[in-house]
């Protein structure tokens, strides 16, 4: 093991559930000691997490084995009713795509989404992963942190582990997304929004927006796949990460240490540790590392392997 790599991630998201399959509470319970004598620091919950049977026992063996955990909710109203049950020291996120539709955002029900949480003594934190042509929608996000006081605001890697397609290439947002934003941003500028805690996985998306997050970036370090991150699907099979779907194996039969240690794992790094066609003499790679290299592995077909938000390599 190269004395740079981590020998088990430290962030895992985890998708509880997918319409035609869910781990029993034993198989979650066995997924959950393993993550925790791993010593996983974080661990997300996504996919309709509430809906599992086992999710309290589930957050508890997290909770108590040192985990801090997040859940990703849609604020239904049958999510809203379970609330009551979750630790407090559990984190919620509401996610945004439940009120976006054909490219428009439904303000009224994300507010209505939040006043319901709040209402249930909650306090939710916002999550959006956009698709492409709905960047310019971020602008009236923020505009809803602004009003509703919300605390926090985070803009994940996008997940594609569950759907590995090329095809699905076309839902992204490239650099002409990031352009159109910046333009935007140029004409409008960015919201006041005192105390909001922002997190941006994506280099260039926190660059346009680094002065919401007094230029703060808590999360980088180049792609953290098969390192500082790590992806569980419905099934129990684990990824480097949810941009990046290729499984390194089964978490119901394998033993997550043991996978962080496989050829596979360590041939993605190295991977990884090379410089990207079309990133070569790149005066920001030192800060940039060529970006997501999961997207960019699985979801370009031009030749080039930098990142999808990148347009151009840059010069001093
Ligand atoms: S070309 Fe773009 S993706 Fe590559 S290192 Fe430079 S800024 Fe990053």
């Amino acid at each position: 093991m190269p004395v740079d790599l981590l020998d088990a991630p430290l962030r895992i998201s985890w998708d509880l559930c997918a319409t035609e399959k869910q781990l029993s509470s034993a198989q979650l319970r066995s997924i959950a000691q393993q993550l925790t004598a791993a010593g996983v620091f974080y661990v997300s919950l996504e996919n309709n997490p509430l809906t599992h049977p086992a999710i309290k026992p589930l957050l508890e063996q997290l909770l108590s084995g040192g985990c801090q955990v997040a859940i990703v909710l849609n604020g239904e109203p049958a999510e809203l009713a379970l609330l009551e049950s979750i630790p407090r020291s559990v984190s919620l996120f509401v996610d945004c795509a439940a009120a976006v539709h054909a490219g428009q955002l439904d303000q009224a029900r994300l507010r209505q989404t939040v006043a319901r949480f709040r209402a249930a003594q909650r306090d939710p934190a916002l999550l959006w992963l956009p698709r492409h042509g709905e960047l310019p929608l971020l602008l009236d996000l923020l505009d809803i942190c602004a009003s509703e006081a919300v605390r926090g605001f985070k803009l994940p890697n996008q997940k594609i582990s569950v759907n590995s397609e090329q095809t699905s290439s076309f839902l992204l947002p490239d650099c002409n997304d990031l352009e159109q934003l910046a333009v935007l941003i140029e004409s409008s500028g960015l919201p006041e929004i005192p105390g909001l805690q922002l997190e941006v996985h994506d280099l260039f998306l926190w660059q346009l927006l680094q002065p919401l997050s007094g230029g703060k970036r808590s999360e980088y370090g180049g792609c953290q796949a098969a390192d500082g991150l790590g992806h569980i699907d419905a099934t129990g099979l684990l990824y480097p990460c949810s941009s990046w779907p290729e499984p390194l194996g089964q978490l119901l039969t394998d033993n997550l240490l043991d996978l962080w240690q496989t050829a596979r794992r360590l041939e993605i790094r190295r991977q990884i540790s090379q410089v990207p066609v079309g990133c070569e003499g790149c005066s920001d790679y030192p800060i940039c590392l060529g970006g997501c290299r999961g997207l960019v592995k699985f979801c370009r077909d031009d030749g080039l392997k930098r990142d999808l938000l990148c347009s151009a390599r840059r010069t001093v």
